[in-house]
């Protein structure tokens, strides 16, 4: 045999292959390297600048969702630590961090971005192991946006008065912030920079089961040598939240959670002076009209919803697609979604992590059940998942009315529903037909049709012809059951000043 038909022959073996959709390269393992990250034992609260035990003597484990193992244990707050550390709060606010000019604030809150960036790769690392999400997400958006939102908010902390011309702003005072698991470190970014930045202290609790980075946030944040109980972070479970958000000597509450949880919070600082900003859940239409860029389209679809396994708020769950194109793209999803890379989470070329906890997998299971059996049609990818840890392949479903729960509640997980519209007219009655308005998403090749689109619909970010994007300066936040308040940019600074 020649050189020449050498080649052909190696080509028709192999080609057939390559081409074969649903069938993946082969990559080599390429996981990240953990021998570097020191993980404690043990994690205590963080009060007054200083480590210090939890007056229970109480401690609760983090396990990594990945392979169920024990990664470290936590200290559990209960109201009496809390106590003390709203009152660290109030001490550094009133002695320290409220007197110091702006200019001076910055330069404490840049130096935690500064430390924050240079040990981005540690806190990557952290974050994936504590959470489930795969190193590239946190790695190359979590972290890096976290880093950004301080730097972003450091640079306003001398500059209120160009924020709001012809105002002066004072701070609250103490904010007590909740953040829930999804993400852990950026949300801690989202709650503190800007609070910071204003003149306030700050209380804060992270997850449960994602506690760590925000703890590796408080080495750093006492290293850079703030003030003593400027920031302060402590662990637990809700009973932890709701002492904070109960707290009386709290001027401010900053919560990102479910739906459910901000309408007890609601509740509860109901009647009392303390400002109140909520991030709640979402249940975003993504509408594709005939047409979009369909590849570019599928693309943003697939990112909108098993990006970071579908544990986003803003995440784009519910398809509209136009009907002319839904065979297309049906079959395109189809092929795409057998290509996602599920598993582990270190692995660079990992796609799709683990499921947060045993709880939310439990969750999706149900309401996946539920659209089974109230007739949808599901299509999943046939991955194989790993044995140990909490998994959930890529899923879709199509089929679904805008009456199927699963077209109306929050799935949290890498499950989308496709709805069919004919008219734009219908599109946007059926993207507005939710309880929530926290994103959406319009495909389309007509600049005019986004923006025609776009002012119709009942939702606190619109992308077009993208998903998922974010950015420090541009405010985040919702309508409806999906929360008030904005977070991020300018108007992020607004929940914790006074304007006088
Ligand atoms: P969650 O149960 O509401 O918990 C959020 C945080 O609140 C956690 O730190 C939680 O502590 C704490 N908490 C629980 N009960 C509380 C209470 N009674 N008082 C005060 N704090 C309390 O939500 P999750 O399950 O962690 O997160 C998923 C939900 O968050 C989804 O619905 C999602 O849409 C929403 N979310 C919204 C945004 C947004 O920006 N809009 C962003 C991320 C997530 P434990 O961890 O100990 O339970
Ligand atoms: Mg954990």
């Amino acid at each position: 045999m020649t050189t020449a038909e050498k080649k052909i022959a190696r080509l028709e073996v192999v080609e057939p292959k390559r081409l074969e959709f649903g069938k993946k390269w082969d990559y080599a393992p390429a996981p990240e390297s953990t021998e570097h990250i020191k993980i404690q034992s043990r994690y205590e609260l963080f009060i007054g600048g200083k480590f210090v035990s939890p007056k229970s003597g109480n401690y609760f484990k983090s396990i990594n969702p990945a392979t169920e193992e024990i990664l470290t244990e936590v200290a559990e707050a209960n109201e009496a630590d809390v106590n003390l550390a709203v009152k660290a709060a109030r001490t550094a606010y009133e002695k320290y961090w409220s007197k110091l000019p702006g200019s001076e604030r910055a330069k404490y809150i840049f130096r935690i971005a500064r430390q924050l960036q240079e040990k981005a790769r540690e806190f990557a690392i952290i974050e994936t192991m504590d959470g489930g999400k795969p190193i590239k997400e946190s790695r190359d958006v979590d972290i890096p946006l976290a880093v950004a939102h301080f730097f972003y908010y450091a640079g306003w902390a001398d500059k209120l008065d160009y924020a709001f011309p012809g105002r002066k702003t004072r701070p609250l005072g103490v904010a007590g912030q909740v953040i829930p698991w999804n993400f852990p470190l950026l949300m801690a970014a989202w709650k503190i920079a800007p609070a910071l930045a204003c003149g306030n202290t700050v209380v804060l609790k992270p997850a449960e089961t994602t506690p760590l980075t925000a703890l590796h946030l408080a080495q750093i944040i006492q290293e850079a040598d703030l003030p003593p109980g400027v920031v302060n972070i402590v662990t637990g479970f809700g009973k932890t939240g709701a002492a904070i958000v109960n707290h009386p000597d709290v001027d401010k509450v900053a919560f990102t959670g479910s739906t459910e949880v901000g309408k007890i919070i609601q509740r509860a600082v109901a009647g009392t002076k303390k400002k109140l900003t909520l991030e709640l859940g979402g249940k975003a239409a993504n509408i594709v009209f005939d047409d979009a860029p369909i590849d570019q389209a599928i693309e943003g679809i697939i990112n909108g919803i098993y990006f970071n396994q579908g544990h986003v708020c803003c995440a784009g769950s519910r398809l509209l697609v136009q009907e002319s194109i839904l065979d297309l793209v049906v079959r395109k999803l189809k092929d795409r979604i057998q290509t996602l890379r599920v598993g582990d989470p270190l692995d660079k070329n990992t796609d799709i992590g683990a499921i947060n906890s045993s709880d939310q997998l439990k969750k999706i299971k149900e309401l996946v059940q539920i659209g089974i059996d109230e007739g949808c049609k599901i299509h999943q990818s046939t991955c194989k998942l790993p044995e140990r840890g909490f998994w959930f392949p890529p899923t879709f479903f199509t089929g679904v009315a805008q009456s199927n729960r699963i077209a109306q509640e929050e799935i949290f997980g890498p499950v989308l529903s496709i709805l069919t519209f004919r008219t734009p007219e219908e599109a946007v009655e059926k993207a507005n037909n939710t309880a929530y308005g926290l994103s959406a998403g319009v495909w389309t090749d007509k600049g005019s049709k986004i923006f025609k689109i776009s002012s119709q619909l009942k939702a606190g970010v619109i992308w077009a012809n993208t998903f998922n994007k974010f950015d420090p300066s541009s405010p985040f936040g919702g309508y409806k059951e999906s929360g008030f308040g904005r977070e991020g940019g300018l108007q992020g600074l607004m929940p914790y000043v006074q304007l006088i």
